[in-house]
């Protein structure tokens, strides 16, 4: 089995098996570097929708039966065949989505190990037990598999994003059906086969692309076999598929959008500062909803900050994902880089100094220059959007309460970077900050052992960590007299 853009499945994967979308649509995929189309996957109707939703339902109790043992083993197989594939499948993504070819290789290796930890986590799904206070009875607290679950992801990690629902539902004993992004579904077939090939039986994982995710989805969350749904992208589309599951009150774990606050204290250590601000700021090219997308920097180190960082941007090599030595791959697509260069102008125009870029380089591919603005204002939209690249605006402040009333005024609570070198007012900082995680003194928060989540309009649920597993996982309690 090899995973390459020639050999993976291009149709829709259901029950097990390749086939092609009930009404022969096909959705024409391209390659960010070029702008040209590189391969066509079939185009799920809503007919395959519930035909996958079907499948699931039918695959589901057999595997939620199997010994937990054995669920982890079929996990950590795929984590080992990720490794094994590493390769190909970091071609795939670069292919595809466009970062650069390091970074999809990082990726690979952290999807990979979302697979690993909750093959750890399928041997530890416990239960409680105690006696009713009034002493009459026991009380017993178990934990079952949800269900079929199903899942929507975005294209920034077609890999990661995937293996961080799918790992965690397959260790509870759950069957999914993924719709992933139509930009790149690729990867997510090519994982559709390495999870056969790992030993899910068929209909346990079901992956269907589509290009009618509206219409599609909000026919499976109408079917009642549906139990969760598991969902990464925008806020607004969030909102959408919370009305739509209220219908039939599906369990929800949502991981929305983020507009992340970079504090650079006086006391900061700059280089730190700047190295951290480079991975917050440039993994995935910024397309990533814990992106730092508002810098604030105290008077007293803002130009000297805002310098340096600027002078680390200008050094990035940027080129096509494939090319050796490029750091920064293009945007998703045209759309990407036209909303980011709005965002740039706007700031410009408004008065903000670009110290790096501030512009789209000129030929083929949705690339965007790594941009440094300074002296941006809150009221501008590069402040307040959510910018998905790599463009950083710089304000300063000049009090530790100001800083934080900055952070916190918006409606989205994901993650927020601080720098000191004072871990105490570094800690005092990150108990005051409305957001699910804090970096402190790291430009990255990811890792598959700790909880992933956002606070007010960033989400709702976490993934990663045990409480990942919980997710999927319902609670019964028994009351019983012995
Ligand atoms: P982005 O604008 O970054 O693509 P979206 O939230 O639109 O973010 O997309 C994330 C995922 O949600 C993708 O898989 C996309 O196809 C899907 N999606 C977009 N709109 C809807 C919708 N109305 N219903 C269900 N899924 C949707």
């Amino acid at each position: 089995m090899t995973y390459s853009i020639e050999t993976v499945g291009k149709d829709l994967y259901i029950d097990g098996g390749w086939r092609p979308g009930s009404d022969g649509r096909r959705i024409e995929i391209f390659d960010p570097a070029t702008e040209q189309p590189i391969a066509s996957v079939a185009d799920a109707s809503v007919a395959d929708g519930i035909a996958a939703i079907e499948a699931a339902h039918r695959a589901g109790p057999a595997w939620a039966a199997i010994a937990p043992r054995e669920r982890a083993e079929v996990l950590r197989r795929a984590f080992d065949l990720m490794h094994k594939h590493k390769e190909s499948l970091a071609r795939l993504i670069t292919l595809e989505n466009g970062k650069a070819l390091g970074e999809a290789r990082g990726e690979v290796a952290y999807a990979a190990e979302f697979l690993r930890w909750f093959s750890e986590e399928a041997v530890r799904i416990l239960g409680e037990i105690g006696t009713a206070p009034s002493g009459t009875n026991r009380m017993l607290v178990i934990r079952q598999p949800v269900g079929v679950s199903l899942f929507i992801t975005p294209w920034n990690f077609p890999a990661a994003m995937a293996t961080r629902k799918i790992g965690p539902a397959l260790a509870a004993g759950c069957s999914v059906v993924l719709k992933p992004a139509p930009e790149t579904p690729l990867t997510a077939l090519a994982m559709a086969a390495l999870f056969t090939e790992a030993g899910v039986p068929a209909g346990v994982v079901n992956v269907i692309p589509t290009s009618r995710a509206g219409e599609v989805t909000s026919a499976m969350l109408k079917d009642p076999r549906v139990r969760k749904l598991s969902f990464t992208g925008s806020t607004r589309t969030g909102r959408i598929l919370l009305a739509q599951a209220a219908e039939n009150v599906i369990k929800c774990s949502m991981e929305l959008g983020g507009n992340a606050p970079f504090i650079v204290c006086e006391d900061a250590d700059l280089d730190v500062a700047v190295a951290s601000a480079m991975v917050a700021k440039l993994r995935n090219g910024g397309q990533s909803c814990t992106a730092a997308n508002r810098f604030y920097a105290h008077k007293a180190v803002a130009a000297e900050f805002a310098k340096r960082f600027a002078g680390a941007m200008r050094e990035v090599k940027v080129g096509p994902g494939m090319q050796d030595g490029t750091e920064l791959g293009p945007l998703i697509h045209g759309g990407a880089r036209n909303n980011v260069a709005r965002l740039v102008d706007q700031a410009l125009a408004g008065g903000a100094r670009a110290l790096s870029g501030g512009k789209a380089p000129a030929g083929k591919g949705s690339f965007y220059e790594p941009t440094v603005l300074f002296e941006t204002r809150d009221d501008m939209p590069v402040m307040r959007e959510e910018i998905f690249g790599p463009v950083a605006p710089i304000a300063s402040f000049e009090s530790e309460d100001e800083a934080i009333e900055l952070a916190n005024r918006t409606e989205m609570g994901l993650v927020s970077y601080i720098h000191t070198r004072d871990i105490g007012r570094g800690l005092r900082i990150s108990e005051r900050l409305e957001a699910g995680m804090v970096g402190l003194n790291r430009g990255l928060v990811s890792d598959p052992a700790a909880p992933f989540g956002g606070w007010k309009q960033s989400g709702i649920g976490r993934e990663g960590a045990h409480e990942g597993i919980l997710e999927f996982l319902e609670t019964k309690y028994i009351a019983t007299s012995w």
